[in-house]
């Protein structure tokens, strides 16, 4: 489901990437080639220059004051709050802004589901989850009584409509699911979920940290109870993110901060809370955060997301195929389907260490369990290596990587 209309051709990727002021530089002597977008992701000079022009021109807290520089700050980060909210299919009033994925996860934890859930009720995960998306879970489990249950992949590492149907019963109250896997790359099934969830009202969280920077998404069209998403990883600032809840869902929670901002009236003995959003954002919010995010939004769909979603599909799919190919390479996750990340071993050689010789020929990718350290027990391994693709990467990124695996090869004498 489209939410944002795509231009008509696609953009020409190579001019994308000069709008990357990172990308300008060179690292050991080569051109950079950034392959960790998965972790966070680079951001284009627009959104720079809109956190600037905020500490600049206008540097006021927002919700407060009634001087101009104040109402101008308001304005600019209740835009921000309208447009990254109809980014995703959205009204502004059922969107939070939190610190990131992991607030808004921790939220829909503590403040929704321990105040729900009882002894015996089901949680459903996967094992392939990333740690923001089961830790918090393992402590609503342990604070109510409710149990973690697991839905399997496939061998290949898909999550599928047949493992959900036969892991959901009759005590499942909560399912918590990534949209994309940070490893794998792989789509879950998020609307076969909801219908089934929703039949015996079950609440429906996914995790979009790797899905919103891709995907053209829409939480009403998903019909998803919560959805929790990261600027950092999708051209925007970091510490500045956002939980999609559905009102009536997001009214039954408790506030994580409790302070100031987020009451309606205080007395000494009592307060009452605002309303939603505004009773989960106690304190000061991150207001340059969410003015540079909405700048990020603008940006992304000036591209148009189907673009920009087939652009790193296309990337990620060549990559895992040529390296698959390369002796003593082990790519995982399945051969088809995959979105943006390839995660993938070199026989015999640390993932550190070929992290480090791709680093000393500029090409930067992530080494090591990727916060889903269940995942790598699943797959039998420590550790892997994990290149991952966004708008500003090209095929000749593809090419350098491939090369500098060969070179890894030589490098230790393999
Ligand atoms: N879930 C997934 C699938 C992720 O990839 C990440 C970031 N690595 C997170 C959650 C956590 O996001 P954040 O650190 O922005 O809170």
């Amino acid at each position: 489901m489209t939410t944002t209309p795509a231009t008509t051709a696609p953009p020409t990727w190579a001019a994308v990437a000069q709008a990357f002021p990172a990308l300008r530089q060179t690292v050991n002597g080569h051109r950079l080639v950034y392959l960790d977008s998965a972790a966070t992701s680079l951001k284009p000079q627009a959104v720079i220059d809109a956190v600037v022009e905020y500490y600049a021109d206008y540097p006021s807290n927002v919700h407060r004051s009634v001087h101009t520089l104040a109402g101008r700050a308001t304005e600019a980060y209740e835009a921000a709050r309208a447009r990254v909210a109809a980014f995703v299919g959205a009204d502004a009033q059922s969107l939070v802004f939190t610190r990131g994925t992991t607030e808004g996860l921790n939220l829909v934890a503590s403040g929704w589901a321990r105040r729900h859930l009882r002894p015996g009720d089901e949680i459903l995960l996967t094992p392939a989850e990333h740690h923001s998306n089961l830790v918090p879970w393992q402590q609503v489990a342990k604070a109510t009584g409710a149990r973690l249950v697991f839905a399997p992949l496939t061998a290949d590492g898909r999550l599928t409509a047949e493992a959900i149907r036969a892991s959901f019963t009759s005590r499942t109250r909560l399912a918590a699911v990534a949209h994309v896997s940070n490893v794998l790359g792989t789509e879950n099934p998020i609307r076969e979920l909801v219908a089934l969830a929703h039949r015996q009202d079950a609440v429906v969280v996914v995790d979009g940290a790797q899905s919103a920077p891709h995907l053209p998404v829409s939480v009403a069209a998903l019909g998803v109870d919560f959805f929790a998403f990261s600027a950092h990883k999708m051209c925007g600032p970091t510490g500045i993110g956002a939980l999609y809840g559905r009102p009536e869902r997001l009214r039954e929670a408790d506030p994580l901060l409790f302070g100031g901002e987020m009451i309606a009236e205080v007395d000494q003995e009592h307060a009452t809370w605002a309303d939603v959003p505004y009773r989960f954002e106690g304190g000061t919010p991150h207001v340059a955060g969410a003015i540079g995010w909405g700048a990020a939004v603008a940006f992304l769909e000036r591209l148009g997301m189907d673009h920009i979603a087939a652009h790193s599909r296309a990337l990620a799919m060549d990559a895992a195929a040529r390296l698959a190919a390369l002796p003593r390479v082990s790519v995982y996750g399945p051969a088809g389907g995959r979105q943006a990340v390839v995660a993938f071993n070199y026989d015999g050689v640390h993932p550190h260490d070929v992290a480090q010789v791709l680093d000393s020929q500029g090409i930067a990718v992530r080494a090591g369990h990727h916060c889903a350290q269940p995942l790598m027990a699943a797959l039998s391994i420590q550790s892997s290596v994990r290149a991952s693709f966004y708008l500003y990467n090209t095929r000749e990124d593809v090419d350098r990587l491939v090369d500098g695996l060969r070179e890894v090869g030589r490098y230790f004498g393999r």
